[in-house]
Formats: structure tokens, C-alpha cells, sequence
């Protein structure tokens, strides 16, 4: 066999195996059916601006080994994610802070933002049922209807009352003047974009794109040794139990002759009538400089919209319900049967990785399968 492991999939899983398996005095051979590497973290470089073009990613984490592990293959900038929510025209600090509650009510002080927030949750008793329900008992009707109602619905496509109490529970809610949106100790974007990073890491590798393996995968599976599949778990058994659904999100992208069209890397629209949930400029994650360190006269925005995932559609978030939990368990039962394949990743184990779960998760799974 030409290869001891072909990688199916140039995203961060399986750009982390590759380069953990030729350290290791592998053979390896990566293939994508993208013309591009770098799976969905993939940046491209449009007006010196780079341009995240499967959604906004931003890197933050607690966990040192994946920092550690990512800083070898790019520096990493400053960039703290501060969302501003923009409801009917009047703009408000995100997460929920100090500033949150000083715009919302004229508070000042903790104390008094903290005795509004108590008078306001008191309308629900007991258990929070529902999101609704569990959104006004964290921070009062008056943000619920205001920053939480419109964007929740829009991006869910339901009511808050028919959605799970724990989507809202992630976000912070503090009685400081912090507008970082993650509780994370490490935080940056990969200074010369994602693309580059992932370039890094596939460095003396062999990588052939525009190549999908069910195209051509005998012939393929002949190659090497063993498969590392990292696209959609469903799709590598011909969706032969059923197809996992996804939630979608679409991109309308536009480059404007202007150079500062909303001062902030991300604005969520938390009404219920703009039919978008977010603007993304993407050159404030550089603070709006070019690689030489000069302003960029043009900006790149994309407005997202949630949509209704069918088939066909790119797969971007897995749906946790009961239902597709089910059946994943299902193929999970015929992945195990595959003896040559590790099925790893975000498609490949159908679950919503952070990329910092991804990549601990890939580091793994090499160190079990290269024995080190
Ligand atoms: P992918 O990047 O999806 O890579 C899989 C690759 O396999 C793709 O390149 C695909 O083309 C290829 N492939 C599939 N099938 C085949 C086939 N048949 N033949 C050949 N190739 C194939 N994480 C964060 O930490 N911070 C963020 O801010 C953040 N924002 C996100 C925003 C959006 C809109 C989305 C969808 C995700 C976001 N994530 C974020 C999560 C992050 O994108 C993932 O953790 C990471 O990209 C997963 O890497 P992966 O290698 O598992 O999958
Ligand atoms: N959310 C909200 N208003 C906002 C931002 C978030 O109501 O301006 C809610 C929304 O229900 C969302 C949840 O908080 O699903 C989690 O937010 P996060 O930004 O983590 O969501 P993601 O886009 O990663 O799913």
C-alpha cells in the first residue's frame, strides 16, 4: 500500500491527525472535495481583508493543550468578541452586563441593577419550563422582550415557550463592565487568517482537493491502510437508516466602498422583524488593518440568516434532539463494524465541536491510534 492513512477531509480534524501521523513517520494522503483545505474554518484573502467565508470563527478556549497546540502553527491576535445587539435602532452591550442594564434601566451601581433583575424575575415561580421562562428568570422581561425574544426565535425558528431552558443558560450574565462574550483564558483569530494556520499544519503533506471519495472510493480505500473519514457519518453509509438533520445558516456577502460600516466585528439584530439574526464586518477581526499593518479603504460584511436545513443543503450545525440523537446512535453501531475507518470530527461524529474540541479530540485519537 502507497499510504499508511488516507484523511478523508482537510478541516481541523483532519489536518491535526495528518500532521500528528507524518510526525509519527507516517505515510499520509489528504483529500477534500473542496477545491480549498481547511474545511469550515477556511479564510480567503478578498480587498486585504480576510474573509471567513463558512461563518464567523472565532478561536477562545480553557484548554491549554489545544492552545498550546494551535499557537505552533500561527500567531494569534488580540481580538476579544464583544457583540453589540442592535434592537429597533437603540444599541446595547453584549453579554449581558453593567452596561447592558445601565442602558436598559439608568442603573449605576450592581446593586441596583441586581434589585431590578430580582423585581423583574419574580413573575416566574418555580422550575423554569421553557427558554422563555428561563430567559426572564435570569435577567427580567425587559431584556427577554428587548435582546432575547426576536433573535431567539429568528435563529430557532419557534417559540421561545416550545424551546429548551439550557440554550439561554450559556450566556454570561455579569454585574461587571465586561463586554468579553466568552469565559475563556485564551482568545484570538490566527493573525494571516485560518487558511494559513491549516496550511502550516498540512506542510509536507499530500493533499489533492476537488476529489470526493465516494467519487472514487475503492480505488481510494485501496491507497492505504486505513481511513480517516471526517465528512457526514450518514453519508458514508448511503444513508442507508435515515438522514441526520441540521440547523442551517445563510450568507448574503457584500463588499462595500466604504471603510467602516458598523464599527464592530458582529452586530446581532435581536428584533423579530429584520429578517437576518446577525452582521459580520470581517476586518475588525483584524482591527481593520491588512497584513502590512495599513487601513483597508473597502469592508466585506455578511448578513446571516437561519434556514431550514434539507438535504443537499451544506451541514453546518448538528441538531441534539432525540430523535437524530437516536439515529446517529444507530450508525454509530455500524461505524464500529468498519475496523479500517475512524470516523472523527464535527460530520463525522455528529456532534457540535468548538474547534477546540475538535482539535483535542483529533490529538486523541492520534495519540490512541500512533501509540505516543
Ligand atoms: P469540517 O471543517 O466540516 O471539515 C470536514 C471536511 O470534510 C470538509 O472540508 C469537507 O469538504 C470534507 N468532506 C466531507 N465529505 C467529503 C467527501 N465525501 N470527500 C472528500 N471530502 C469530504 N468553533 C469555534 O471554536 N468558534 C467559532 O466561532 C465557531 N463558529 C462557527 C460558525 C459556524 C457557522 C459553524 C458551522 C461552526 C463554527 N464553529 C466554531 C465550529 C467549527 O467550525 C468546527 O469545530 C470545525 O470546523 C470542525 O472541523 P472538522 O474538521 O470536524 O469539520
Ligand atoms: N441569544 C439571544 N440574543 C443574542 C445572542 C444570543 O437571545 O443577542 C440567545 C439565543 O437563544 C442563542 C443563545 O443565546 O441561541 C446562545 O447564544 P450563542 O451566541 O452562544 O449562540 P450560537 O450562535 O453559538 O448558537
Amino acid at each position: 500500500m502507497k499510504y499508511d492513512y488516507l484523511i478523508v477531509g482537510s478541516g481541523l480534524y483532519g489536518a491535526v491527525f495528518a500532521h500528528e501521523a507524518k510526525k509519527a513517520g507516517k505515510n499520509v494522503l489528504v483529500i477534500d472535495k473542496r477545491p480549498n483545505i481547511a474545511g469550515n474554518v477556511y479564510t480567503e484573502e478578498i480587498e486585504g481583508i480576510n474573509f471567513h467565508k463558512y461563518g464567523a470563527h472565532i478561536f477562545h478556549t480553557n484548554n491549554k493543550e489545544a492552545w498550546n497546540y494551535v499557537t505552533q502553527f500561527a500567531e494569534f491576535n488580540r481580538f476579544t468578541n464583544s457583540p453589540v445587539a442592535n434592537y429597533k435602532g437603540e444599541l446595547y452591550s453584549l453579554p449581558f452586563n453593567m452596561y447592558t442594564f445601565n442602558k436598559m434601566w439608568g442603573v449605576v451601581t450592581p446593586e441596583e441593577a441586581s434589585a431590578k433583575i430580582e423585581e423583574q424575575r419574580k413573575e416566574i415561580t418555580g422550575e423554569p419550563k421553557n427558554l422563555e421562562e428561563q430567559a426572564i428568570s435570569l435577567v427580567g422581561r425587559d431584556i427577554y422582550e428587548k435582546l432575547i425574544k426576536g433573535y431567539t426565535e429568528k435563529q430557532w425558528g419557534r417559540d421561545c415557550k416550545d424551546l429548551p431552558a439550557f440554550i439561554i443558560k450559556r450566556l454570561p450574565v455579569r454585574l461587571t463592565f465586561d463586554n468579553n462574550y466568552f469565559n475563556a483564558l485564551y482568545q484570538g483569530i490566527p493573525i494571516g487568517g485560518y487558511t494559513q494556520m491549516v496550511a502550516n499544519m498540512l506542510e509536507g503533506i499530500e493533499v489533492r482537493l476537488g476529489v470526493d471519495y465516494f467519487d472514487n472510493k475503492a480505488e481510494l480505500d485501496a491507497l492505504a491502510e486505513k481511513i480517516v473519514y471526517t465528512g457526514p457519518i450518514d453519508a458514508y453509509f448511503n444513508f442507508s437508516l435515515g438522514t441526520l438533520e441540521y440547523r442551517s445558516v445563510r450568507f448574503e456577502n457584500e463588499i462595500l466602498d466604504q471603510p467602516n460600516f458598523q464599527g464592530n466585528a458582529a452586530v446581532n439584530y435581536t428584533d423579530r422583524e429584520t429578517p437576518w439574526t446577525r452582521i459580520i464586518e470581517h476586518k475588525w477581526f483584524e482591527f481593520g488593518k491588512d497584513k502590512n499593518g495599513n487601513d483597508i479603504p473597502k469592508t466585506i460584511i455578511s448578513r446571516e440568516y437561519s434556514s431550514e436545513w434539507k438535504p443537499g443543503d451544506e451541514p453546518y450545525y448538528p441538531v441534539n434532539d432525540e430523535k437524530n440523537g437516536q439515529l446517529y446512535l444507530e450508525y454509530k453501531k455500524l461505524a464500529e463494524q468498519e475496523k479500517k475507518v475512524i470516523f472523527g470530527g464535527r460530520l463525522g461524529e455528529y456532534k457540535y465541536y468548538d474547534m477546540d474540541a475538535v482539535i483535542a479530540a483529533a490529538l486523541e485519537k492520534a495519540k490512541e491510534e500512533l501509540n505516543y
